[in-house]
């Protein structure tokens, strides 16, 4: 199984990711959590993401696109994967479509949590994460609107999306998640 979850910060995505994982026994590659160790560790790619990170900026498409294609085609992943937090972006999207075509790989699925604002921003900021302030979190929601969402009509399209009221208990949402996967039986 190969998919992609989608939604604004707050929404739940690694949450659901790491339910999903387990159910299917396959691994999540969580871009945000990358980045975040990166810049923990200092690495070069640490100290060039930073300042976006830390802004609630997007990294650039060209920094992440290198890293997906990298880290996708690692053996840990051979068997399937969850991208969480990737594609952010239609360019990034495009980019994800041109890698699997070279990998002979397919995405069975797009999820998409959707949660209304101020549920996001109060869940965000119960996480107190480094780069979980209001301000960051706030700009993180607004290119969420202005980058990712244009990107679910991409997605729409080829009739891979599923939307999923995201703001229901975490167990709810994962039943519909299964459910809306046809995973339940
Ligand atoms: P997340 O934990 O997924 O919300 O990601 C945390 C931060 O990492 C974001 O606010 C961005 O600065 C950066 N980031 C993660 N994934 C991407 C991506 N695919 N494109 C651009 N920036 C990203």
């Amino acid at each position: 199984m190969r998919l992609v979850i989608l939604g604004a910060t707050g929404s739940g995505r690694g949450t659901q990711s790491e339910l999903l994982c387990q159910r299917l026994d396959i691994k999540a590659i969580s871009t945000g959590d990358m980045l975040r160790e990166a810049i923990e560790a200092q690495t070069e790619l640490g100290q060039q993401v930073q300042p976006y990170v830390m802004k609630g900026e997007l990294a650039p498409d060209e920094i992440m696109i290198a890293l997906i294609r990298e880290r996708i085609q690692l053996p840990d992943v051979a068997a399937g994967w969850i991208l969480d937090g990737h594609p952010r972006t239609a360019f990034q999207a495009e980019e994800l479509d041109f890698l699997l075509d070279d990998l002979n790989q397919s995405l069975n699925w797009v999820l998409w949590l959707e949660v209304p604002e101020e549920v996001l921003i109060q869940r965000s900021l119960e996480r107190s994460r480094e780069d979980d302030q209001v301000e960051v979190v706030k700009r993180r929601i607004q290119l969420f609107h202005e980058r990712t969402l244009p990107m679910l009509e991409y997605y729409e399209a080829r009739g891979r999306l599923l939307k999923v009221d995201g703001s229901q208990s975490k167990e709810t949402v994962h039943q519909t998640i299964v459910t809306g996967l046809g995973l339940s039986h």
